[in-house]
């Protein structure tokens, strides 16, 4: 039987469950979590305010790097050392820049093979569908349901290197930027400004020719970022996904990091600015929805008509939107 919409809402299936279901393991529950997260479904509200109080746990590990680099690889060879330690993890992968998910799906069905029946694996790709800034909304709440879900650690990993990566990246306790020799990735990176929020640096792709020099590349660009004192200095691991080497030394970085955010409050402080930038967001698209103020409002098409026709300047238009009809 299909759902019928008083299924969807009874309290023994509606989203408060369908939080409590997750973290139990139902991974049908969380995948229609997910699903409300993109579709910025009615439902969010009770999800949201479920999740609340199971949440502030998981370790957030943002993946950048341009198409090709060995993210999707790497992100595998990760998924399997985390697990080895016992851990639950989830793996979000998001592509900022296109609506569709194209490469993100083949990276997973490459890492599913490894993954596919373990319990304690999630891996979901989620696009933008066309929807302008609907990821800036949807992947911060897709990170919370991941948390109150019981992950341990969670990645998320673009798909390119420009602006909107370096928003996601953003989201992360700790960002990782990797690049492939020969590629002039680090260049890339410095030009994105991806430089300056990379906690770590990976050179994958290490058994091919060329790795010294990115090594090397990075180690002078990273030099020039100002830094004060007692700041993180971000570490340059070599790396070969496809094989697992580098896996270990990368790891026990990410254990410094995390000890280091942990230790000076920064990871406090990266929580607060999240939550901060997570608030506004909602705020910000709620008082759209309730101004109208979208193409297509009556309301708006008449003022544009007055302020395009000199009969009414647009401060004053403006705030005839905002107060309401007189
Ligand atoms: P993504 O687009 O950044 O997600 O890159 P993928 O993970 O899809 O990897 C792109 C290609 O590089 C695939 O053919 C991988 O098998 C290969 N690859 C990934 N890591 C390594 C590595 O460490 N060494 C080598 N030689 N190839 C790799």
């Amino acid at each position: 039987m299909a759902d019928s919409g008083a299924a969807v809402t009874s309290p023994a299936t509606g989203p408060a469950a369908a939080v409590q279901r997750a973290r139990d393991g139902d991974v049908r529950a969380l995948g229609r979590l997910l699903t409300w997260v993109e579709n910025g479904a009615p439902e969010l509200r009770q999800v949201l305010a479920a999740a609340a109080p199971l949440t502030g746990r998981a370790r957030v590990l943002g993946l950048t790097g341009a198409p090709g680099v060995g993210k999707s690889t790497l992100s595998g060879a990760l998924v399997a050392a985390y697990r080895q330690r016992g851990l639950r993890v989830g793996v979000l992968a998001v592509d900022p820049s296109s609506p569709f998910t194209g490469g993100a799906l083949l990276g997973d069905r490459v890492r599913m093979q490894q993954h596919a029946t373990d319990p304690d694996v999630f891996i979901r790709s989620m696009a933008s569908r066309g929807q302008l800034g609907g990821l800036s909304r949807a992947t911060p709440q897709a990170l919370r349901v991941l948390d109150a879900a019981g992950f341990d650690v969670i990645l998320v990993e673009t798909v390119g290197v420009g602006q909107a990566e370096v928003a996601v990246a953003s989201l992360a306790d700790s960002t990782l930027v990797i690049v492939a020799p020969g590629l002039g990735d680090a260049i890339q990176a410095a030009k994105a400004g991806i430089l300056e929020i990379g906690d770590l640096f990976v050179v994958n792709k290490s058994d091919q020719p060329g790795a010294q020099e990115a090594v090397r590349d990075l180690r002078t660009m990273i030099a020039m970022a100002q830094r004060a004192p007692g700041d993180w200095k971000p570490p340059i691991v070599r790396t070969v996904a496809a094989s697992g080497a580098g896996l270990d030394d990368l790891t026990g970085q990410l254990d410094s990091h995390w000890a280091w955010l942990d230790d000076t409050g920064e990871g406090e402080r990266r929580r607060l600015a999240r939550a901060r930038e997570e608030i506004s967001e909602i705020a910000l698209a709620e008082l759209r929805r309730r101004l109208g103020g979208l193409p297509g409002d009556a309301r708006l098409d008449e003022l544009a008509r007055q302020v395009a026709a000199g009969e009414l300047d647009p401060y004053a238009a403006a705030d005839e939107l905002i107060s309401g009809p007189q």
